[in-house]
């Protein structure tokens, strides 16, 4: 017998995001010291699980989903992180967000591990009563390893404040308790935090910032393009237009538009309102989906899913710098060549850390009951964020390594560092 098992998972396809992930963590390795030779840790996911969900649909037949929770890391706290449901989600899928999180915080420094959870299914299919069964079905379901000192699941693709009320609801309801702490990215009136919806969007243009005044972009009519017009996208795209920016492209799975002299920001958000998505909006025009990564822009934003800029779009981008709101947008061979053509990138793990720091902060008003102004949580997370930043650009001009090598180096060594003191059990 080899004295290490080899994993189903351990060579998957190198674009898929647990292989983009793997390839993350191999790059990072002559960075760790000694603490290298704890790496293998980060490459197995400590504790997944695999739900079925079934529930009654309005017409009276029953449908199952398949629903997962995977905890990637726990040595630096409880694991947090996101709940997704789409058509496309799957278990290595999960298990690649799960291990961005415990990456992610870590590299803000926040007392958590990683972990993520995910539905296959399109909600968009669903009935508002289907959507409420299904969330708390799958809640009971994952409710034995999930808990305000365990694990804390927030909002993700096409999940929301309400979604986390009802997961607040089954697991207060299941434990006996009004468990307030068990979600975060919940509604205001339920013990959710101010400036949470917005926080991921407001993290991705703190960090833009800081990066356009490091490479000389001034903002006030730097061409942006934005790819994901859901609550990071659109948040982040209404900060730079505040900035005097303009958004001259957006894309989401209604439609691509553009507009040279950048769209009018309050008609485009009412506009996704009332109809949810961009296309169809008249303050632009409607272009192909694929010409999207050929307009001349100063900043990028992907916000949608991962794996959308390819080493063939790496190639044909026009953008000057390219902020991750986005998990794992970028795949490891297009970033190399984003490298080499000096298109800085600004990593998903520092860009989109915003929503998980106000989730923190969520989590500990909850816990101390006691709330703080949209003002003092903006300037905490501003601070945060940007300390963060300034700790990995430092690390990535010490080592010259791209500032997603550099944010896996401080956070791997965090992360590595608790696992050596605690030890390995028994
Ligand atoms: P959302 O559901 O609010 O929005 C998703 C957006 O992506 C929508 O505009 C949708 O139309 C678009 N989209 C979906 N499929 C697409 C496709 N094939 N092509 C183009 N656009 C497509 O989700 P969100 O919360 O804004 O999350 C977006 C990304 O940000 C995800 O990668 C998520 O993991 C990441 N993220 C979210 C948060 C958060 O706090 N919500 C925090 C960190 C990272």
């Amino acid at each position: 017998m080899t004295p290490q098992q080899p994993l189903s998972y351990v060579h998957p396809s190198p674009n898929s995001p647990w292989g983009t992930y793997l390839m993350q963590v191999d790059r990072v390795v002559p960075y760790l010291g000694h603490l290298a030779r704890w790496v293998e840790t980060l490459k197995r996911p400590k504790r997944a699980l695999i739900v079925d969900v079934p529930i009654e649909l309005d017409n009276g037949s029953v449908a199952h989903f398949e629903g997962y929770r995977v905890q990637h890391n726990l040595s630096r706290g409880p694991g947090k992180g996101g709940v997704r449901f789409h058509p496309d989600v799957t278990l290595e899928e999960v298990m690649a967000l799960s291990a961005w999180m415990s990456v992610k915080n870590a590299a803000v420094n926040l007392p958590y591990g990683g972990a993520k959870g995910g539905i296959r299914v399109d909600p968009k299919l669903l009935s508002i009563k289907e959507l409420e069964r299904m969330t708390r079905r799958y809640t009971s379901e994952i409710g034995i390893i999930i808990g305000p000192q365990q694990d804390i699941p927030a909002p993700d693709v096409n999940t929301n404040p309400q979604i986390m009320a009802w997961m607040m609801d089954t697991y207060s309801m299941n434990t006996g308790t009004t468990a307030t702490g068990v979600v975060t990215g919940k509604p205001i009136h339920l013990g959710g935090s101010l400036g949470r919806v917005k926080a991921t969007g407001r993290g991705v243009f703190v960090t833009g910032r800081e990066a356009a005044r490091r490479i000389n972009l001034e903002l006030e009519g730097a061409r942006v393009a934005v790819q994901g017009f859901g609550n990071v996208g659109a948040a982040a795209a209404e900060l730079f237009g505040q900035a005097g920016s303009r958004i001259v492209a957006a894309q989401d799975h209604t439609g691509t538009i553009h507009n040279e002299l950048g769209f009018d920001m309050a008609d485009l958000i009412a506009h996704v309102k009332a109809t949810g998505g961009v296309g169809g909006f008249k303050g632009g025009d409607a272009i192909d989906g694929e010409s999207f990564w050929d307009l001349p822009c100063d900043i990028l934003i992907p916000a949608a899913l991962e794996g959308q800029i390819t080493a063939e779009r790496a190639r044909r981008l026009k953008a000057r710098l390219v902020l991750e709101g986005a998990n794992g947008p970028t795949v490891p061979s297009a970033d190399d060549i984003l490298a080499e053509r000096g298109i800085l990138v600004m990593p998903d793990v520092i860009c989109n850390a915003g929503g998980v720091t106000v989730s923190y902060f969520e989590w500990v008003q909850d816990f101390s009951s006691f709330f703080w102004t949209e003002d003092e949580i903006n300037l905490r997370l501003d601070k945060i964020m940007i300390g963060a930043l300034r700790k990995i650009w430092d690390t990535a001009d010490r080592h010259q390594i791209t500032l997603r090598t550099a944010t896996f180096a401080v956070a791997c060594e965090r992360i590595l560092t608790a696992r050596e003191e605690r030890g390995l059990y028994p």
